[in-house]
């Protein structure tokens, strides 16, 4: 298949990543279906895609046509009209069983000829492949949170995708108006490989008493122009997800420079995530933007 080919794109998972993947692939013109086996989860992606796009036309990023496009999403709570896609793009909860079984279900229930990609930030794509029959059409087609802001695709290849599936998921990403690298199937692939650890040494220095989370937050901006210190991304990525990932890590590589920070851990356990939850490296309770906290 060609990207030209592609007219139907079916999005599965409303949550965080499905409802911006959904939303950049409607305002790109593509007809869109979102699933998602919660309603709820519809209900808010509906409405995030509203909001969202109503934001960017004011901001001139967007035209009125766009908007109408990505107002046009249908939303399902099965399956079954996958039948019909061209391109299914799996979003869902990131357990290897729940994936598992959607993969064998568009397996069963889309043409043959239909590429089945994932946003996973940490399952092996070889291992979804293989309860397909299909593995050589099975792709990582890994998106950037904020989907509608971030440029950055990794197209991650499973060990038996082929050159054809990935050149389409290449195409496809450029036609979202994004920017595809592809990368091989490895934990982490290249953009957590990095970026975790580098949060994982900032807490450890936390830990240390090296210096406070501001300091060491204002070290990555100013020293090495990033946009947000390691500390405060950790907030927003959320504590639970950084300390799921850096054990997949340390798993599946099994090297110690993997190993999570114990802090990390205990925030975890505490209940404190980050922004999702009002607390985290800073204190979002009072003040949206977040107030440092003390660890000494
Ligand atoms: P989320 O929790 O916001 O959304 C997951 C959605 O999947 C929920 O709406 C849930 O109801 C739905 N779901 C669960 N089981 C399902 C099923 N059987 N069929 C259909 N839908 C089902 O999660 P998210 O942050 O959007 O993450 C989704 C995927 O994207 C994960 O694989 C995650 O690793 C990956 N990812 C997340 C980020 C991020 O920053 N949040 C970044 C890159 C990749």
């Amino acid at each position: 298949m060609r990207v030209e080919d592609l007219r139907h794109i079916f999005v599965v998972g409303a949550g965080t990543m499905g409802s911006g993947i959904a939303q950049v692939a409607a305002v790109a013109g593509f007809r869109v279906t979102v699933m998602d086996v919660d309603p709820e989860q519809l209900e808010r992606a509906r409405k995030v895609i509203d909001r969202s796009t109503a934001k960017l036309v004011e901001k001139g990023k967007l035209t009125p046509e766009q908007r109408e496009q990505a107002l046009k999403i249908e939303y399902v709570t099965t399956l079954e009209p996958a039948s019909e896609a061209d391109f299914c793009i799996e979003a869902a909860t990131e357990r290897p069983d729940i994936k598992e079984n959607i993969f064998r279900e568009l397996d069963a229930r889309t043409r043959p000829e239909v590429v089945l990609a994932t946003n996973t930030s940490s399952i092996p794509i070889t291992r979804l492949a293989a309860v397909t029959s299909r593995p050589d059409k099975v792709v990582g087609m890994h998106f950037f949170n904020p989907v509608p802001l971030m440029a950055l695709v990794e197209v991650i290849r499973g060990l038996q995708t082929s050159d054809e599936t990935a050149a389409l998921v290449v195409e496809l990403a450029r036609v979202l108006g994004k920017t595809p690298v592809e990368v091989k199937d490895a934990p982490g692939f290249i953009a957590n490989r990095i970026l975790m650890p580098f949060i994982n040494e900032a807490i450890f220095a936390l830990q240390e008493g090296l210096a406070t989370v501001e300091a060491i937050d204002t070290v990555a901006k100013l020293g090495f122009n990033h946009p947000m210190g390691p500390l405060a991304l950790a907030d927003l990525i959320g504590l639970d997800v950084v300390l799921f990932i850096l054990e997949v890590l340390h798993r599946d590589l099994g090297e110690d420079k993997y190993r999570p920070a114990s802090l990390l851990r205990q925030l975890v356990h505490a209940g404190q995530w980050g922004r999702k939850t009002g607390l985290g490296f800073y204190d979002y309770r009072e003040n949206p933007k977040g107030v440092p906290r003390s660890f000494s």
